[in-house]
């Protein structure tokens, strides 16, 4: 049996990943099947590092603190060349932080990637630790079970004269009603169509961030010219005389097709990710249990050829789906309430949620930095969040209008559209804001924003957006999602369904963020937390 060469509690020197500077760690554990040692810096960042990268504390050349400080050429250049710099002093910069921010700062762009895998890599291993303990296997059995019923739950319950949720749901239909070879059928067109925009060679293609192998993945980024070719593509079916009220007759047999082929599509996921080597696998979704896995997803970036499965369907079907199923509801209500045009909340509801999307796929990069990308396999979790509960749940305000018309004085329907154009106003200027300073932390635009160091090279804005809460786009998000469930009025609660969902979701995945960006930046999210008090809302949350 190998020997190990440094024990737990050993206090050694470090590497910092990417740099050829050590600091003082202790080593916490070793792991030998990756024969990686975890070790614990001063400022309470913990790393993977190799052997080769440990020396022992005996005899070590060290510098003193403020001689290492000050003659850090990283150091100097980061403070003099960064703009987005802050005046404060953090608790985190320890040295690790110069050689950081070296990395960034110093290196030419061609070996900033490699730099930059390196630091993304160590970073991964307490994401996929927080991952699995917020859903470990037992939780996965409930889920696959309650998503599906749930789905099914909504779109039978709001489709009753009276869908108080204190009534009774309706009773199962027979299972020929249920499945429905012509529903299938348009499910598959409707996906086809997106496949084959998707690989048209229009518009741009965009990078992905680097995998653990250094690579980064292309991605055709035209999603706004699918949708806008979709919108064509509809508006000509309607002339010719298609008649898209349909979707309303039949949307739960299209909820059930879609969710037999996010099914299908997640077998042949779970499949395919059995033959595919260990580094394309997500660090998350390989525990070993089949159930766990199939849910949450193996495979990083399941690709035929340069077909990205998995953005394709956060992207594509669901996505521009749902505004297509929006319009539909719209040209039913007119049908079923004898009307030459949509009522006002009808059209609220598509505008906002048109709006919400449009602005998705006009911003299609963006996604390429979400966890859903860079960390999740593809399993049934998103396949069927994609396929299934973004096209008919999201859509639960439009269907709800088409049987429960609510009038609208113009006074709440003004108050309305600011509402959300003020939440709209929120979300996009602070995701831009982060988006711009992730991609440049020394755009010169970026310049007045104050910002805190982090020992992982990235630094926290605490100015701006960033310095009002924790979460401005959640804000702004809710604020939206409030303004898409107003024009549904307050007799029932099941419109206001998206609302509720949402307000959980985000607090939920607020504080799942808070612990990972605890892990990764230590001491620095404790001094941006001190720094900015609110999470979500100013004042209250
Ligand atoms: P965020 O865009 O909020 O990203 C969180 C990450 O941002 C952190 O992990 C950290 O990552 C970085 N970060 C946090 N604080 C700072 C700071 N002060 N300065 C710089 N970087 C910081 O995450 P989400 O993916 O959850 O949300 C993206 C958008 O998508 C939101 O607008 C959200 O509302 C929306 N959304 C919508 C959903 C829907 O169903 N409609 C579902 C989920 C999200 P790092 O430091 O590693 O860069």
């Amino acid at each position: 049996m190998p020997t190990v060469k440094y024990q737990r509690g050993d206090t050694v020197m470090g590497r910092w990943p990417g740099s050829s500077l050590y600091y003082e760690v202790k080593v916490l554990r070793f792991d030998a099947k990756s024969q990686l040692y975890t070790v614990i810096y001063k400022d309470g960042t913990e790393l993977e590092l190799k052997e080769q990268d440990i020396k022992s504390a005996a005899g070590f050349q060290t510098r003193s603190r403020s001689r290492s400080r000050s003659r850090s050429p990283g150091r100097r250049r980061s403070r003099s060349r960064s703009p987005a710099r802050t005046t404060r002093r953090s608790s985190s910069r320890t040295a690790a932080v110069v050689a950081a921010a070296a990395i960034t700062d110093s290196v030419p762009p061609s070996r900033r990637d490699t730099k930059l895998k390196d630091t993304l890599e160590v970073r991964l291993s307490p994401l996929v630790i927080s991952v699995m303990c917020d859903f470990l296997p037992p939780g996965a059995y409930f889920w696959l079970l309650f998503l599906p019923a749930w789905v099914l739950f909504l779109v039978l319950q709001v489709n009753l004269e009276d869908p108080s949720l204190t009534n009774f749901p309706p009773p199962l239909p027979p299972l020929e009603a249920l499945l429905d070879v012509q529903a299938f059928g348009f499910v598959i067109l409707w996906i086809l169509f997106q496949a084959v925009l998707y690989i048209l060679p229009v518009g741009k293609l965009s990078e992905g961030m680097p995998l653990r192998s250094g690579e980064r993945l292309k991605y055709r980024t035209n999603g706004f010219f699918a949708i806008v070719v979709s919108a064509v593509a509809v508006a000509a079916a309607v002339y010719q005389g298609v008649d898209l009220t349909y979707i309303h007759s039949h949307f739960l047999q299209l909820a059930v097709a879609s969710f037999l082929i996010s099914v299908l599509l997640s077998v042949y996921l779970y499949v395919r990710s059995r033959y595919t080597s260990p580094e394309q696998l997500a660090l998350g979704g390989n525990s070993g249990n089949v159930v766990y896995d199939f849910f949450k997803g193996r495979e990083l970036n399941p690709r035929i050829k340069d077909f990205d499965l998995k953005f394709f369907c956060e992207m594509r079907p669901g996505l521009i789906g749902w505004c297509l199923i929006n319009f539909a509801m719209a040209l039913a209500e007119m049908k079923k309430q004898g009307l030459d045009a949509p009522s006002n909340p009808m059209i609220l509801v598509n505008l906002f949620q048109l709006l919400y999307v449009v602005d998705g796929l006009w911003n299609e990069e963006a996604i390429l930095t979400t966890m859903d990308l860079m960390h999740d396999g593809f399993g049934f979790m998103l396949a069927f969040g994609d396929l299934v509960w973004v096209p008919f749940t999201y859509t639960m305000q439009s269907y709800y209008l088409v049987s429960h018309p609510n009038p609208l004085s113009l006074p709440a329907l003004t108050a309305i559209v600011i509402l959300k154009l003020v939440g709209f106003y929120i979300f996009r200027k602070s995701n831009s804001e982060k988006n711009a300073f992730r991609r440049n932390p020394s755009d010169p635009k970026l310049s007045y924003l104050k910002t805190i160091p982090t020992a992982t090279g990235k630094s926290l804005l605490v100015s701006g957006w960033w310095g009002v809460v924790r979460h401005p786009n959640y804000l702004g998000d809710l604020i939206m999602a409030l303004a898409w469930s107003l024009p549904c009025g307050f007799s029932h609660l099941l419109p206001w369904y998206y609302m509720i969902y949402f307000i959980i979701l985000l607090v939920h995945r607020d504080s799942r963020d808070m612990s990972e960006c605890r892990r990764k930046y230590g001491s620095a999210w404790d001094e941006y937390c001190r720094t900015v008090r609110y999470r979500i809302i100013p004042r209250v949350y």
